[in-house]
């Protein structure tokens, strides 16, 4: 691929391919946030390393830029995900991803934790990987390990960050927002009472906003340099007509939330997040954030399409098959191997809030459109100046981030200058 084609692609509506490989549905997590925990019964599939690589090899000739690998519990197959993740990088595909629910840091004191530890970095860091996620699901780290099911994990986070970051790789607190996210005593957004006066949704934002700060507080005391959100998929699916294709939500009122919640949320998102971008690399984009509010405060404002289905996919590990995003289960676009389908419709699709495909989706939208249709881009930049402003305010801290390189030092004086855009 020339250096060009990226940019050829914006022209022609297409941003740098993305796809996200479900390689296991396995875990060994408790987590109650999502159906795949290990005491859920069901049938367990993994996808076998050659498939994974045929994959990867049309995956790189369609000039697919990102590559995720994900779980259930990728690291149940480290050596696999190793392989696979190197093998992508010789392909020419620059953005590697995967992580882990942290079940190898457990047992911090017991003899022998820190060799076995550096011997997981060792093989994760030679593969080239460029982001690596672990996901933190409360600022209380004893609500977090009880959630996980895996006790003494924090402490054991904290110790195995420094060898992380001596073998180059700045791994990522991901959080999943879930009501625990600030602790079990957060009782406002622990309660699903859903906030109905004024002073009812102040106290809300307010609650949720001490929650993320403690949340920063704690992963910054880690050493955790990157943080990224994933935003609540309690999707409405008979009202969105969506059919989540792998278990990854829950019905437990841990993680569902209602539309005025999300709203709210969403709000105390935009408000606390750009508080510590001068502090930690915080990937969630600011636009996406107004966005999301907006939507969910029922005000007009058409977001950006996601590019599920377009030049995103997510392969399923359970059948194989690749559909547009984890949520269009209805939408089986064939096997990735062979060449996918393409009688299902590219539909201007914006029924979910997965961070994983909306964020990307929100972030390249301007310059899609701008190439496309430059006189609806003004329009729109009219009608929404704020959501501009933080967009380009967002381009211009993740230059200061270095795109969330995860290879790179973590540089706080680039940061520290960072002052927040108003909105
Ligand atoms: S959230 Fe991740 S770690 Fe937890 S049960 Fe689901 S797949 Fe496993
Ligand atoms: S918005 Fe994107 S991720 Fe969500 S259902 Fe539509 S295509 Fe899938």
């Amino acid at each position: 691929m020339s250096k060009l084609s990226p940019v050829l692609g914006l022209v022609r509506g297409r941003t740098p391919g993305q796809l996200i490989i479900q390689i296991t549905d396995r875990c060994n997590a408790t987590c109650p946030q999502c159906s795949m925990r290990v005491s859920n019964n069901f049938s367990r599939s993994s996808l076998s390393f050659k498939k994974c690589r045929d994959i990867i090899d049309r995956a790189a000739k369609n000039g697919v830029q990102a590559l995720s690998i994900t779980g259930g519990e990728p690291l149940l197959y480290l050596d696999d995900v190793c392989e696979l993740m190197a093998y992508a990088r010789s392909a020419g595909i620059q953005y590697t991803r995967t992580g882990t629910n942290g079940y190898f840091l457990r047992n911090p004191d017991k003899p022998g934790f820190i060799d076995h530890v550096k011997r997981s970095v060792e093989k994760l860091a030679n593969a080239g990987i460029r982001n690596f996620w672990i996901s933190i699901d409360s600022a209380v780290p004893s609500v977090h390990e009880s959630m996980r099911g895996f006790d003494g994990v924090i402490k054991g986070i904290e110790k195995a960050l420094p060898i992380f970051h001596q073998a180059g790789l700045y791994p990522t607190a991901n959080m999943g927002i879930n009501r625990n996210l600030g602790g079990l005593n957060n009782n406002i957004f622990t309660s699903t009472h859903v906030p109905a006066t004024p002073g009812e949704e102040q106290d809300y934002v307010a609650c949720v906003e001490e929650g993320l700060r403690s949340f920063f507080s704690l992963v910054a005391n880690l050493g955790f340099t990157i943080v990224n959100f994933c935003y609540p998929m309690s999707v409405d699916t008979d009202e969105k007509g969506l059919e989540a294709v792998y278990p990854a939500s829950s019905v437990e009122s841990v993680i569902r939330f209602s539309k005025k919640e999300k709203s709210l949320l969403f709000k105390a998102l935009l408000n606390t997040v750009p508080q510590y971008r001068s502090a930690l690399r915080i990937f969630s984009p600011l636009s996406s954030l107004y966005t999301l509010l907006q939507v969910y405060n029922g005000k007009e404002m058409a977001p950006f399409p996601c590019r599920g289905g377009i030049n995103y996919f997510f392969i399923n590990a359970s059948d194989g098959q690749t559909y547009p995003c984890g949520y269009r289960g209805m939408d089986n676009l064939g096997s990735y191997r062979q060449g996918i389908s393409t009688t299902v419709p590219k539909a201007f699709c914006t029924r979910c809030d997965w961070e994983c495909f909306r964020d990307p989706s929100e972030l390249f939208g301007p310059i899609v459109h701008g190439f496309r249709e430059p006189l609806s881009l003004l329009k729109k930049y009219k009608r929404d100046a704020t959501y501009y402003r933080l967009w380009r305010d967002d381009l211009r801290y993740y230059k200061r981030c270095d795109f969330f390189n995860g290879n790179r030092a973590f540089d706080l004086k680039r940061l520290e200058t960072y002052s927040p855009p108003a909105h």
